[in-house]
């Protein structure tokens, strides 16, 4: 059988399936079982919650850190408050079973801590919250997968991954992803592509058609998933997997060498990462610099905002370690799709179009300032350049710059080193943003084009919805014509324009944009001498004559259908 979904990650994966689901935590089934039973029941459960979260602790301490750490005790020594346990007797002694009694009793602490106007308090909120998922879990019987201890050769299928379900993967042990949700731009999908595992998204009822334990090859580019396969369409997608290594190996011949045009033209493949980590494997595949650090990482999978210390030593570690190549980081893009539950932001009835990124961040100065105090600091370790997200008008550009140079009249004062002339550019990822991107070149030091929010916007298409994928393409004769208008604004204005969306990598789309005059790709490392060698097969005349026919054409199906006629292997 042939499950159809959205090529998410190139590459073939053969593994058995493991079905992530995410615990639901209804109890509306369980009944009461009389008050003793209740209580006992309690009682082991919360037993267990001591066991495993210590043991999560020692980990925690190992791993992350002892603050981190100290959270998890936090949990310990709240469970274990007699206050705490008599409340909830109380509530089985009045006829609740015990996942009632836990989630009234939580409830109340919550409901009174997240009323306090205080960060700290409300953070005791947060940690009720988390305690009462995972005391819940014990006592409706569901366990917990960790991601880090799973077999080699899994195939991982869920709804989909959030940041923190992924941030354990142990790569070398997953052969492939598989989720219901979500495009090429979701976030499963850049990290599927990041870690170089086979992926494909939007499978519909995948955690339902597919079954725990039966193995299945995930093929990437094409977005398929095949179970029952006959051993001979097994063998040939094992040789298809052999030949992609020895692809990747002759690559590597391309190590070291300069970017550039059949024809001599001098380009740029930089590389787009989320942590600081990830700045080995943009040098391991001589990526020419960091085209896009997406800070919102940063702020995933801990508790609260990191300190300007913690972000400092986090942008200075990249800078230097890049050693005087360009690092574009972008300060915090929040909102839409990218969730980070400590910062309680309201829920909005389209996320999309909220208040989110740069709107966020200028409403909510003491996150921004201490993310630009941290990126000012961490300038005069390597070349930083600070990138806007989402950016509609030159009004937030300015105010971001205004603030900005506040801080450096500050750290001046306190005798602090910094870049003075830090650049700042902005994201064109918004149809307003490529519309007045002449304006916008006149007051930005550079840009950088996202393509995976352009196409969203331009297009008015969920990035992550499956139903409407097919209009998802930044193919689409509208998509190309921004880009194109901002590229031009770019030139005309002399400032650098490079693309950090998904389509820099596109083999099809690469031709355009170096006729558009793009003079920076930012690709997952992992794509950068792929990217390199498309770049090399085109001569500018060559591709000047396919964007003239592109240009022409009136849809995403027929442009489509041109540049594959003439793609370039
Ligand atoms: C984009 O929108 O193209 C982009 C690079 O940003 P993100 O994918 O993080 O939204
Ligand atoms: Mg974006």
């Amino acid at each position: 059988m042939i499950y159809k979904g959205i090529a998410g990650a190139d590459g073939i994966g053969i593994g058995q399936v493991l079905i992530i689901k995410e615990a639901s935590l209804d109890y509306s089934h369980v009944q009461f079982s009389g008050k003793e039973q209740e209580k006992k029941r309690l009682q082991d459960a919360i037993a267990t919650f001591c066991q495993k979260t210590e043991a999560l602790r020692e980990k925690v301490e190992k791993d992350v850190g002892e603050k981190q750490a100290e959270i998890l005790s936090g949990q310990i020594m709240m469970i274990q408050d007699p206050f705490m346990a008599s409340q909830m007797q109380d509530f089985i002694d009045n006829g609740q079973c015990a996942e009632a009694a836990l989630d009234a009793v939580c409830n109340m602490y919550i409901e009174m801590f997240s009323s306090v106007e205080d960060d700290l308090t409300n953070q005791r909120a947060t940690d009720i919250r988390d305690l009462r998922t995972r005391l819940m879990k014990i006592l409706l019987g569901q366990e917990d997968i960790d991601l880090r201890t799973v077999e080699p050769g899994t195939v991982l299928v869920a709804a989909d991954f959030t940041p923190s379900m992924t941030a354990g993967i142990q790569k070398d042990n997953i052969a492939g992803i598989v989720t219901q949700t979500g495009s090429k731009t979701s976030h499963s999908a850049i990290l599927a592509r990041a870690l170089e595992i086979p992926a494909v998204m939007s499978v519909e009822n995948a955690c339902t058609n597919l079954k725990n334990g039966e193995t299945v090859i995930v093929d990437g580019g094409r977005g398929e998933v095949i179970t029952d396969a006959e051993p001979g369409v097994l063998e040939a997608y094992r040789a298809k997997q052999i030949n992609e290594q020895h692809e990747k190996q002759a690559l590597r011949s391309l190590l070291g060498k300069r970017t550039e045009t059949a024809d001599g033209k001098v380009l740029a493949v930089y590389s787009n990462i989320g942590k600081p980590a990830d700045a080995g494997a943009v040098l391991d595949n001589d990526g020419e610099g960091v085209g896009l650090f997406r800070t919102e990482f940063l702020f995933m999978d801990r508790d609260t905002c990191p300190t300007e210390d913690e972000q400092f030593a986090a942008y200075k570690q990249v800078a230097e370690k890049m050693k005087g190549k360009e690092v574009l980081i972008r300060t915090l893009d929040v909102g839409g799709d990218k969730e980070i539950a400590y910062l309680h932001m309201d829920k909005e009835e389209n996320p999309f179009l909220g208040h989110r990124a740069i709107r966020y961040c200028l409403d909510t100065p003491d996150i921004f300032e201490t993310q630009l105090r941290a990126l000012l600091r961490a300038s005069a370790y390597g070349k930083i350049k600070i990138m806007l997200p989402l950016v509609t008008t030159v009004t937030e550009v300015r105010r971001a710059k205004e603030i900005l140079e506040r801080l450096k009249a500050k750290l001046k004062e306190e005798n602090i080193p910094f870049n003075e002339n830090i650049p700042v550019g902005v994201m064109i990822e918004t149809p307003s943003a490529a519309v007045i991107a002449d304006i916008l070149a006149k007051e930005s030091d550079f840009f950088s084009i996202g393509t995976n929010d352009l196409t969203q916007y331009t297009m008015a298409v969920d990035r992550g919805n499956s139903k409407v994928a097919p209009l998802y393409s930044p193919l689409n004769p509208s998509v190309l014509r921004l880009i194109r208008n901002t590229i031009t604004a770019a030139n005309n204005a002399g400032i650098p324009v490079g693309m950090c969306g998904e389509a820099a990598s596109d083999p099809l789309m690469i031709p355009l944009l170096i006729v558009f005059g793009l003079t920076e790709f930012s690709v997952t490392p992992s794509a950068v001498l792929k990217t390199r060698k498309t770049i090399s097969l085109w001569s500018v005349p060559e591709a000047q004559k396919l964007t003239e026919d592109v240009m022409q054409a009136p849809n995403a199906e027929s442009v489509k259908a041109i540049l594959e006629a003439q793609q370039k292997k």
